[in-house]
């Protein structure tokens, strides 16, 4: 049983007369994934259908595939610079920051690689070296180019936003709801969770984190208010390859080759949820030491980071939030 936590995806009610008000919820599909909101108290259902509202408004200018989103005109931009709205542009310096601050480990270019190795199509494919290589010359953040309402790209790169784009999205959906008066609610988009205020009955909410070797279940719990709370997981979407691998939908831009590096899930926990987006990405890529290391050069979030091996890796900040399924018998470390 390892269901012992009250964890968001685990309420089946639709209405619940609570303490504090009624919850509203709404599910809603974008941006690839089955989304989750809910809001209790006054004003809970104007908040949750303007917050919704955004974030399709949000998809259709951020998706790699929707026709006239600003990023399919940056990518058909032919190397010249094309207008975009502020939060394309807030998005992507954010990405680009924290690629400059993680050497290149989020590479918000990659998408010429994704395409490669089947991602986008869902035709999977291991590549040859050769092609990895050359396309390896297309991926590199430093060649994005930001002036205050534009974004310039050379002919044949290609920006995705996948790895952030939920995370915004979770940041804009929750300034929303906060403007609306709600004080207390939960929203899920996907594996990008913001806490707003404390539950009704006063107590933090309690975020469940996917067991990755079995990701219908949850293998721990962080109590939080008023955070996000992202993860990147091996498991969201992957591949079996010929040679029996599982090949996951997280690039490294130093060698053009899915992850594979002993560590397979990261949740970051932070105030800005398109910053927790970002570095989730990014230190799953740098895999447990060099992720470990940034978070001691950083400290301005909060992570928990599982191994292959099966230990949960934990911030200190995180030492009194943190409660692990009690069967999972999992080792807990703390990086201080
Ligand atoms: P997330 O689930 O937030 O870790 O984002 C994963 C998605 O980001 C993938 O599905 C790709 O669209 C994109 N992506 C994969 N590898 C990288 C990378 N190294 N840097 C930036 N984006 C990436
Ligand atoms: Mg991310």
């Amino acid at each position: 049983m390892k269901k012992l936590f009250a964890l968001i995806t685990a309420v089946p009610l639709l209405f619940c007369a609570c303490g504090n008000g009624v919850m509203k919820t709404e599910d809603i599909f974008a941006m690839d994934t089955f989304m989750t909101l809910k809001a209790y108290g006054k004003n809970a259902d104007e908040a949750l259908s303007a917050s919704s509202a955004e974030i399709k408004r949000l998809e259709d200018l951020l998706s790699v595939t929707k026709e006239n989103s600003d990023i399919s005109n940056i990518n058909s931009g032919g190397g010249k610079p094309v207008p975009v709205s502020s939060d394309t542009l807030n998005v992507i310096n954010t990405a680009l920051e924290i690629g400059e601050k993680t050497d290149g480990a989020l590479d918000i270019t990659i998408y010429p690689l994704l395409t490669e190795w089947g991602f986008t199509t869902g035709e999977y494919k291991i590549p040859d070296e050769k092609k990895l290589k050359e396309l390896l010359k297309r991926t590199d953040y430093g060649q994005v180019v930001t002036t205050k309402d534009s974004v310039k790209l050379p002919d044949g790169f290609r920006l995705d936003l996948g790895a952030v784009a939920k995370g915004y999205a979770g940041d804009r959906a929750a300034e929303i709801i906060r403007e609306a008066g709600v004080t207390s609610a939960i929203i899920s988009l996907g594996g990008s969770v913001q806490a707003i205020g404390l539950k009704p009955d006063g107590s933090p909410w309690k975020v469940g984190i996917a067991d990755p070797f079995s990701p219908n279940e949850e293998i721990a719990a962080v109590s939080v208010s008023d955070k996000a709370v992202v993860t990147s997981g091996n498991y969201n979407r992957y591949f079996e390859g010929e040679d029996g691998k599982r090949y996951c939908h997280i690039i490294s831009p130093y060698s053009g080759y899915p992850v594979d590096n002993g560590t397979v899930s990261v949740t970051v926990i932070g105030s800005s949820g398109a910053e927790c987006d970002a570095l989730s990405t990014a230190l799953f890529v740098m895999g447990y030491e060099k992720a470990a290391e940034y978070y001691r050069e950083n400290r301005s979030f909060d992570m928990v980071l599982i191994t292959s091996d099966g230990k949960i890796h934990i911030t200190e900040g995180l030492k009194n939030s943190v409660i692990t399924a009690e069967d999972s018998g999992a080792e807990v470390e703390v990086i201080e």
